[in-house]
């Protein structure tokens, strides 16, 4: 069994989280932003340092690639990104790019023997922080792997107009144009040079901490649904008007939230999570009853039935009347549960084992680019523990201990493949 090396790890996680340093504790790293590139330009020349051949295609995806023993070979990819939110901690993607850094230097440095030639690759633009949507240049790049209701979300013209949400002006395209790393099509992660694919992830939850388990095996990405309920009411004076006589759209929304809850949770599935995250209110004006509301229900199971009896109850609304208000029920989109390659799954598991971590199988409940990947070729992900659960905020913290546990079981799980194959 190889070890990545805890030092060098940490050395990274040092130099990473100075690009984009808000000054407390956290980075804010659009893609493509100066910071962005500033961590390009760090992981290009790490990764020239032990040899690495540097390639960048068309959308900004980065390709370090070492040479393996057998000319014939496809590569075998670790991958993830170097773009956060606004805000956001000094792990959230960026772990799996060092982690893929670090395989390639340890097995420079070790003179491992391996076959494939082995890549770490830095994806653009996977938070859509700044240019929507989340998972961008993997949804470019997957586009023609990718089910049809999906890949319409990434159709490529599209992209590249898709403007920057803070000067509502600026495309993605063009930020993409000014970057300096729009690179060749030709370097698209493809199956026919890639063999397979691994992606280390923070967990962004709380299960491997409560649980005292240093890393999580990954064996899918679940199944989700994306609904917005809309509530039709009629504005008038807020200080005039009765109160039996009023269709309030806001509390109308209001009490069909608390029925989905109450019936949602009344199915007694302790694993399936859902949420209202995102509202709108019309006129939105303190002296006005609001005649317009809307939110959105996020829901997420492994099971396609769980989830249909979910979307059931959430339909349903639509067939009541709410404080004499309609309801209608609009789908945003969905997605299958993505259930990650079994033998690389394994082989996760075994390096674990070996290497005397502590761990646990797990899903994942985000989404990662690994998810599009796995449409192209057999994918799968480690987790690493995250502190307190947190994520996508500046406590978010995973100990340079536990990064370089998960660094290490990428190394062996890759040379298990490298080695046995599919
Ligand atoms: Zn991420």
């Amino acid at each position: 069994m190889y070890t990545a090396n805890l030092e060098r790890m940490k050395d990274k996680i040092k130099t990473f989280s100075q690009y984009g340093d808000a000054g407390h504790g956290g980075i804010t790293r659009y893609s493509l932003s100066p910071e962005a590139v500033m961590a390009r330009n760090e992981f290009k020349k790490r990764m020239e340092a032990i040899g690495a051949k540097i390639e960048v295609d068309d959308v900004a995806n980065m390709y370090a690639t070492i040479p393996g023993s057998d000319p014939d070979a496809k590569r075998i990819v670790m991958a993830s990104h170097v773009d956060s939110v606004r805000n956001g901690g000094n792990y959230d993607g960026i772990l799996g790019v060092m982690s893929a850094m670090e395989v390639l230097e340890t097995v420079v440095e070790k003179k491992i023997p391996h076959k494939h030639p082995l890549t770490a690759m830095i994806w653009t633009n996977e938070e859509g922080s700044l240019y929507p949507p989340a998972m961008m240049c993997s949804g470019i790049v997957c586009y023609d792997y990718l089910p049809e209701e999906i890949r319409t979300g990434f159709v490529y013209d599209d992209m590249m107009k898709s403007k920057s949400i803070i000067d509502h002006t600026t495309t993605f395209g063009e930020a993409l144009d000014k970057s300096g790393f729009k690179g060749d099509k030709k370097y698209r992660l493809s199956p026919d040079n890639y063999y397979c694919y691994f992606e280390t992830h923070i967990e962004q939850g709380p299960i491997l901490e409560d649980n005292g388990n240093d890393v999580g095996v990954v064996d899918c990405v679940l199944g989700m649904f994306n609904y917005t309920l809309k509530f039709y009411g009629q504005t008038t004076h807020a200080g005039t008007f009765p109160m039996p006589k009023r269709r309030d759209a806001f509390y109308a929304a209001s009490q069909a939230l608390i029925y989905l809850h109450d019936e949602i949770d009344k199915l007694g599935y302790p694993e399936l999570v859902y949420t209202t995250g995102e509202l709108e209110t019309h006129p939105n004006v303190h002296t006005c009853v609001p005649d317009y509301f809307e939110f959105s229900f996020d829901c997420r199971h492994e099971d396609p039935q769980v989830l249909d009896k979910v979307l059931a109850i959430v339909k349903s609304c639509a067939d009541k009347e709410w404080a004499g208000c309609k309801c209608e029920v609009v789908k945003a989109w969905n997605r299958d549960t993505v259930y990650w390659n079994k033998t690389l799954v394994s082989y996760v598991k075994e390096s674990c084992e070996e290497l005397g971590v502590s761990h646990q199988y797990i899903h994942s409940g985000a989404g990662h680019d690994a998810q599009f990947a796995s449409y192209v070729l057999p994918a799968t992900m480690i987790f690493v523990q995250s502190k307190d659960g947190l994520s996508h905020c500046e406590p978010e913290y995973s100990s340079p201990e536990h990064c370089t546990e998960g660094a290490s079981v990428m190394l062996n799980a890759v040379l298990k493949v490298d080695e046995k194959g599919l």
